[in-house]
């Protein structure tokens, strides 16, 4: 069996097999068959949710399906497919996805099983837009849980970590197709953003600031503006327009980004910071991310901006994003309008260590939920005590995988059924 490493290389998979059925019939008796068993998608995630010491399955050898639904305003996907996968037929059919993360190279059912998010005040994380997941539970079989229909348990069973089930399509809420324009403003200094944090993350549909805590400064904001076209002023809130495209991390080729300038595109080829043929971000690193009630977004800038000495070393750079709240369980944005920090480290883990508790450390007062994707030492116990729904969910556990085939360390030590 080829050996398998996680996408940044830091977990090496410690799966006895790594199964890629070709049908969902296939699936099922491998389901069936194995005593333990995970989905993997694209092994994005830098945390060991996906590790597992049974089996992995995965799903990118299924039957391609995007059937759009356009009376219904939904599109049904397989779960190994890529966001890059999907988005060029919906943009083909008029439609869209209302955001998208940084990058579309990771698979949909891996970014919903985790919550990831993208940016804007109104857009909520990427799994708030399933309607339904059709779902391969222990033993073999084979089920569909849909929004509608279900409104008890659906919210629990979305954002799920892989602990419920292998997930074989998903239906997304779609919109229309829309364009967006983006414009980068540099050197903001973080007294003017916190002055005005409201008025810069609502300045465009998907906004994104960025840092490297060399300077008290934001070396970037990223504006996604969609609707029509929008003229900047050359400087805003003491930063400059940027008159070439950049690259968020420094010393990183531009070429890799999308387009900037306002030079408009669709949907799928803006509101992603990196293009699908590129290497996504650095490509050597390790991630974190917290996501805070946002009403705390000034004071923990502060927080941070405290430890940048410590920071600044082994931070390649920081994205700060806002999420709008959703009502998905495990959501790191659940019943609360967020604010994210993420650090996109080194590739380093030792040299990082201390800066990662620092962080975590200044971050404490505002109850920060880690990304399930990427690095924290946040004790467990904490972390779960800060999801509300967190005992409901290991109640879905029990019922969806009582011989616990799908368990794994990571998902235990949050939601161990019984814990
Ligand atoms: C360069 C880079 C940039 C990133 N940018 C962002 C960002 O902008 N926003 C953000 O929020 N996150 C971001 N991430 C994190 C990333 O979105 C998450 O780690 C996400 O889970 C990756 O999806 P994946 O398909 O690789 O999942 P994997 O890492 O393969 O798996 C993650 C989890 O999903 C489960 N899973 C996968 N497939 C299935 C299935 N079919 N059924 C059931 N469970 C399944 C696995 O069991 C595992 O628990 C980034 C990561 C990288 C490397």
């Amino acid at each position: 069996m080829e050996p398998l490493a996680n996408w940044a290389g830091n977990v090496q998979f410690r799966a006895a097999n790594v199964y890629r059925p070709a049908s969902v019939p296939e699936l099922q008796r491998m389901v069936a068959s194995s005593a333990k068993i995970r989905a993997i998608g694209t092994a994005h995630s830098f945390s060991l949710v996906a590790d597992t010491d049974g089996d992995l399955v995965s799903l990118a050898s299924l039957p391609p399906a995007v059937d759009v639904d356009t009376g219904a305003a939904a599109v049904r996907v397989s779960a190994g497919l890529r966001y890059s996968d999907i988005a060029p037929r919906l943009q083909s059919a008029g439609l869209a996805l209302a955001n998208l993360a940084s990058l579309p190279h990771i698979s949909v059912a891996g970014a919903v099983a985790t919550g990831t998010h993208g940016s804007g005040d109104t857009n909520q994380n990427l799994a708030a837009a399933v309607s339904a997941l059709e779902l391969v539970t222990s033993g073999g079989d084979l089920i569909q849980l849909r929004r509608e229909a279900d409104p008890e348990r659906f919210p629990g069973l979305v954002v799920a970590l892989g602990a419920v089930g292998v997930v074989t399509n998903l239906t997304l809420d779609v919109v229309p197709a829309f364009a967006v324009r983006q414009w980068v403003y540099e050197e903001l200094p973080f007294a003017q953003v916190a002055a005005a944090f409201d008025e810069i993350t609502s300045a465009a549909y998907s906004v994104s600031m960025f840092t490297d805590w060399r300077s008290q400064r934001m070396t970037q904001v990223w504006l996604k503006h969609a609707g029509p076209a929008t003229f900047p002023p050359p400087h805003w809130h003491g930063g400059r327009l940027a008159s070439t495209d950049v690259h968020p991390v420094s010393g990183m080729p531009a070429g890799n980004c999308t387009p900037q300038l306002g030079r408009p595109g669709p949907w799928h080829e803006r509101l992603p910071h990196f293009r699908p043929e590129f290497t996504p971000s650095a490509g050597e690193e390790l991630q974190s991310e917290f996501l805070l009630s946002r009403e705390h977004a000034v004071e923990a800038l502060a927080a941070l901006g405290r430890i940048s000495a410590t920071l600044a070393p082994v931070v390649q750079v920081s994205e700060i994003r806002t999420v709008a709240a959703d009502d998905l369980w495990l959501s790191p944005a659940y019943a609360r309008d967020s604010v994210a920090f993420h650090f996109t480290w080194v590739p380093d883990a030792s040299a990082v260590a201390p800066a990662l508790a620092a962080a975590e450390a200044a971050l404490t007062p505002f109850e920060p939920r880690p990304h399930w994707g990427k690095l924290s030492t946040i004790p467990a116990a904490t972390v779960a005590g800060r999801y509300p729904r967190m005992n409901d969910f290991r109640r879905l556990v029990a019922e969806f995988d009582g011989p616990g085939q799908f368990r794994n360390e990571y998902a235990d030590a949050y939601a161990r059924p019984g814990g």
